[in-house]
């Protein structure tokens, strides 16, 4: 047990028209799309940081900053990936994460299957049961129940 290391992660992108919508590497069929330096993948974001936090890494800004023209538009599942290798370096093993996704629109159900397949295979964990993704809504209230963006939560607990 003293190996074990939990995690968080919190992320909010701001909702921008001409923009692809992604997250968890899915593309999501929207009217909008998330405004960021990267393709904005606000789960994708939460994910990372919720590793890196008891890796004692660091966090996703200090790893990509959003000066960098490198991570421009760059896949966040990508970036993931990059995660990975740093985990696997210091030999460190993913059991599980869990996450939340808050947003009134559009509904995620339809697309968490393909997101937790690709953060799983990011990860190259042996289950996408290993991945929880829930979206809620904040029943209309703040940043996100007005439609201005998305937020996202996520936990991870690791083995180091
Ligand atoms: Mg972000």
């Amino acid at each position: 047990m003293e190996n074990l290391r939990i995690g968080t992660g919190f992320d909010v992108h701001e909702f921008a028209e001409g923009r692809k919508l992604i997250l968890g590497g899915v593309e999501i069929d929207s009217p909008l799309g998330l405004k960021g330096h990267s393709d904005a993948d606000v789960l994708t974001h939460a994910v990372m940081d919720s590793l890196l936090g008891p890796s004692g890494i660091g966090d996703i800004g200090l790893l990509f900053p959003d000066t960098d023209e490198r991570y421009r538009n760059i896949s966040s599942v990508m970036l993931l990936r990059e995660v990975r290798l740093l985990l696997e370096d210091r030999g460190i093993s993913v059991i599980n994460i869990d996450s939340v996704v808050i947003c009134e629109q559009p509904k995620i159900c339809p697309y968490t299957k393909g997101m937790k397949a690709n953060i799983a295979d990011a990860l190259a964990l042996d289950s996408v049961d290993r991945v929880g993704i829930k979206g809620t809504t904040s029943e209309g209230l703040g940043f996100t129940g007005k439609g201005e963006g998305i937020a996202a939560y996520a936990a991870s607990l690791i083995m180091i």
